[in-house]
């Protein structure tokens, strides 16, 4: 294999009348598809001019010709740099300025917004036009393909850069976790710009030769609506979106009978979640990893015996995982330690930023951040970030343990907890909460439910109802901004 178009050229040769993409009632073959990958090589290298190395920017929805470029770039050994739509201007303008892209690719709803971010950025539209084809290109396998800057839970987005190889053993791993074949029929609304909606389903079936649909966004009435009318066999989700899923009015009677499987990770897993994906008869199948890990890690296999729903599974196929003490020397079964990662599957480094990359490579081993536990069958229970951690006269408090027992109650709809500093024990959590619309809830009541579940050190001092919670696009709070409020309520 020359680089990761090849393989789409090979799917292409074998079957080029079978669908590779399905988006907004179009239907394109393995080989239209590979010849707009070659289109798309030869404008971003005549028009653009577009040398290895070179990074091309694409702000827009999921879109077939999004993939195009993906390919076209791994043909020439360009970076695909995907942007995240729901950033404004300022924050795009400090991505740009710091992945300094050539071009970039943008859908028309989105252009005034870069224009704002970056007037003097040359800019194109997404669509693919008719002309020459780039077959064969210099791109190879060790070339670098993807700049994606992290959604940033903690603050300033770095941008992680992902080598072709790097897909390519995601996408083998990606085979394995759901057993995808060619017969496959994947659907897929997760965004683009962030590896998960990217490559966790989408460009390992497009490696396997099977058929995937595209949703230009998520809506959970749509993607139910797809279920029952297009039959795919994958479906992956982010907790945020399975919980719209299910409490859309569709999700009891929708037939579901077509899927083998919904995938989901991203966050820790409420095991309520993996219940409630069971009683429709289907298995949640769970996925851990980072941009950094492109991003498949840990995950449990279609097929394989299920292990306890708070467990996120296993090493997966061709990445190594352990749980470590500060040193990176592997603790024992039970104890809780940082997940350190190694594998072809991880990242270069940091887009110019090598403090940042010293600073989380160890020994050759990437340190996630994130607290997990191994039980003596190997299986990971990853408990939460690290930066989260709260430490209360000496006992370590997990906030995720404590929002999975808040989100029990009915009356809420939605909670953070964090550490806020505390004279005599340190630091005291601290949590913030939506109420569901109409309910009613008192701050003591608060505190007895969770005390009712968890050891007294754990309820949270200080409850704080709010009307929203900040979030990624993935829909992980972002506890950073929560932090300035908690001063506010403490005053
Ligand atoms: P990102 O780099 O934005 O993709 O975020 C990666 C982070 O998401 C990880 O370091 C974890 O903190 C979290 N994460 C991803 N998958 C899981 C999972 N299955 N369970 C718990 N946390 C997860
Ligand atoms: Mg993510
Ligand atoms: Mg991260």
């Amino acid at each position: 294999m020359t680089n990761l178009a090849a393989p789409i050229d090979r799917n292409a040769a074998f079957a080029p009348d079978k669908v590779a993409i399905r988006f907004e009632g179009a239907a394109i073959t393995y080989a239209e598809f590979a010849r707009e990958i070659a289109r798309a090589a030869h404008l971003l290298r005549t028009r653009h001019g577009v040398r290895p190395g070179d990074r091309v920017a694409v702000l827009a929805a999921n879109a077939p010709s999004y993939l195009s470029l993906l390919y076209a770039c791994a043909r020439l050994g360009a970076i695909l740099l995907p942007l995240n739509w729901r950033l404004a201007a300022p924050e795009l303008r400090y991505i740009i300025e710091h992945a300094q892209p050539r071009i970039a690719f943008a859908e028309a709803a989105f252009a005034e917004t870069l224009h704002e971010a970056a007037p003097d950025l040359p800019t194109a539209p997404l669509a693919i036009p008719e002309g020459s084809e780039d077959k064969d290109g210099p791109g190879t396998l060790d070339d670098p393909l993807l700049l994606v800057y992290t959604s940033g839970t903690t603050g300033r987005p770095k941008g992680a850069l992902l080598a072709q190889e790097a897909l390519f053993h995601n996408a083998v791993m990606s085979h394995h976790m759901h057993g995808m074949t060619a017969e496959d029929h994947v659907l897929s609304v997760l965004p683009f710009f962030h590896v998960g909606g990217l490559n966790i389903q989408t460009t390992p079936a497009l490696q396997a030769g099977a058929t995937i649909t595209i949703h230009p966004r998520f809506s959970a009435d749509v993607v139910l609506a797809a279920v029952a009318k297009d039959r795919p066999s994958l479906l992956l989700t982010v907790p945020a979106t399975l919980r719209a899923l299910m409490a859309a009015a569709g999700w009891e009677t929708t037939d579901l009978s077509s899927l083998r499987a919904i995938s989901t990770g991203s966050e820790p897993v409420h095991p309520a979640l993996v219940g409630a994906v069971t009683a429709r008869g289907l298995p949640l199948l769970q996925v851990y990893g980072a941009t950094e890990s492109c991003p498949i890690a840990i995950y449990t296999r279609l097929g394989c015996a299920t292990t306890a729903p708070t467990s996120t599974g296993l090493p997966g196929l061709l990445c190594e995982a352990r749980v470590a003490d500060d040193d990176g020397r592997e603790l024992p079964p039970g104890t809780a330690g940082e997940v350190l990662l190694r594998g072809r599957n991880l990242f270069r480094g940091y887009w110019r930023d090598e403090a940042a990359t010293a600073a989380c490579m160890q020994g050759g081993w990437y340190r996630t951040g994130d607290i997990a536990t191994r039980d003596t069958a190997g299986h990971f229970h990853v408990h939460d970030r690290r930066k989260n951690l709260i430490i209360s006269g000496g006992e370590n408090i997990y906030p995720a343990e404590v929002e999975r027992v808040l989100l029990e109650h009915p009356a809420i709809a939605e909670a953070a907890v964090l550490g806020a500093p505390d004279p005599k024990w340190q630091e005291v959590p601290v949590a913030f909460l939506v109420l569901r619309p109409g309910a009613a809830l008192a701050e003591e009541a608060v505190r007895e439910h969770v005390a009712a579940q968890l050891a007294r050190f754990k309820v949270p001092r200080r409850v704080v109802f709010t009307d929203t919670l900040p979030r990624t696009a993935l829909g992980k709070v972002r506890h950073f901004e929560l932090r300035p409020l908690m001063e506010t309520a403490r005053a």
